[in-house]
């Protein structure tokens, strides 16, 4: 059986890339270890005055090409070995798309469901306050990533300015526009994921209107993925969270999904659909399936079953190499996660020049230039499938890959 240890898999997708590409042995060694890693202590005082004590995580993986970038998420199965691989992963996104950072994620091992809104409130604080000395707008920035949102990156925002004595916009992104945050920010990575389908459509001769569509994970990307599918003509034939998923053949109204899930707190008991299991939406006989929620959902003990034709990963790392290899044996296009969902860090990017020249954009002109970076990313990956006969996942952490490792080459090894 193959280990679903998140790292393991990292470092599978690195060194067969570095294979692939003959990576010089001394940057690949460099590149196997986070650059740092920090693990704090979390106390929080909660409503009923008992202390809970979490840990949390900050790692910089590289920060060869500019300042460390990657969300932070509040999920009760982060470890160090989990923020280790996605902030590798933020590494190599950033640089396939092109954007000016290195890779960095942080978390807290925490489920904040159950919590109410003041202790998510004091935590996020207690936390940013342990890592304040790791983050700042040329050194690390943060953004959201599963169970954070605007509202956390304003807390951290304030926290870190209160710390230093003046305003910082630029510590993170994905911030509420009312103090800093860019238009287009909380849909930027699902409208991503979208722009990435398009264009696989485009090469693989396909047609948009009434392609079937399943997505997992109704969530920020998997929601939005979703409506702007269906606004292009496709189906959405089924969607899910963690309660369930909810199937019609005929196709769903994501608004209308939407609406249902902030009324009744998920997607179950959606009129005029049938409930589906998790396990049975990744199987359905879809065109397109996009895995939004968290990583490892496809291994080696369900791909048999996945019958999809175009898989695009709107989460990170949400398929094991076994499962790789058997999808890429039967010819299933991948779209993969370094590139498939880098629409979230690269509007990310868009928010941070904005705070730094304190000069605002409009929503077309953040989509504008999105789309512009997602459609050359796929061109470029594309392109190396056809010169190389790679997969787009190798072909992917390849371009990224190969830009950090020249920044280190021209940068040199201090001393
Ligand atoms: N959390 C998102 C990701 O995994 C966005 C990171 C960012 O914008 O820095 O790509």
């Amino acid at each position: 059986m193959e280990s679903l240890n998140p790292w393991d898999a990292a470092l599978e997708y690195f060194d067969e890339a570095a294979a692939l590409m003959g990576l010089d042995t001394a940057i690949h060694q460099i590149l196997r270890q986070p650059k740092r890693s920090l693990i704090v202590s979390v106390p929080v005082r909660l409503d009923s005055g008992d202390v809970n004590v979490y840990t949390g995580y900050r790692v910089h993986h590289d920060v060869t090409r500019g300042p460390a970038k990657g969300g932070i998420r509040y999920h009760p199965d982060t470890t160090l070995d989990d923020v280790k691989a996605l902030a590798m992963a933020m590494t190599w996104k950033c640089a396939v798309v092109n954007v000016p950072y290195g890779g960095a994620k942080g978390g807290i091992r925490v489920d904040p469901h159950g919590m109410s809104r003041h202790e998510v409130e004091r935590m996020t604080r207690r936390y940013a306050s342990e890592i304040l000395p790791f983050i700042g707008p040329n050194r690390d920035i943060p953004a959201p990533d599963l169970n954070t949102d605007g509202q956390i990156m304003a807390w951290i925002m304030d926290t870190y300015s209160v710390n230093v004595g003046h305003s910082v916009p630029g510590v993170v992104t994905g911030k509420p526009v009312s103090i800093g945050g860019s238009e287009g920010r909380p849909e930027a990575t699902g409208r991503g994921v979208m722009y990435q389908i398009l264009s696989a459509f485009k090469t693989l001769g396909m047609g948009v209107d009434d392609v079937s569509v399943a997505v997992q994970g109704f969530g920020k990307v998997g929601s939005s993925v979703a409506k702007l599918l269906h606004d292009q003509g496709c189906r959405i034939i089924a969607v899910s969270d963690l309660s369930g998923g909810i199937h019609n053949e005929r196709g769903l109204d994501p608004e209308a999904v939407v609406r249902h899930v902030r009324e009744c707190g998920s997607v179950g008991g959606f009129p005029g659909a049938d409930p589906i299991a998790n396990a049975d939406l990744l199987a359905l006989d879809v065109d397109v399936l996009v895995p939004a929620a968290v990583e490892g959902v496809i291994n080696e003990s369900n791909v048999d079953r996945v019958r999809a034709r175009l898989i695009a990963e709107g989460a990170n790392g949400p398929t094991t190499p076994a499962a790789d290899r058997a999808l890429n044996d039967r010819k299933v296009l991948i779209v993969p996660d370094v590139m498939a969902n880098a629409g979230g860090v690269v509007v990310s990017y868009f928010e941070w020049v904005q705070d730094l020249q304190a000069f605002f954009w409009s929503e077309e002109e953040v989509n504008r230039r999105l789309r512009q970076i997602m459609e050359r990313a796929f061109l470029e990956v594309y392109g190396m499938t056809r010169e190389k006969g790679w997969t787009m996942r190798q072909a992917a952490t390849v371009l990224g890959v190969s830009r950090v490792a020249e920044a280190w080459r021209v940068r040199g090894l201090y001393p």
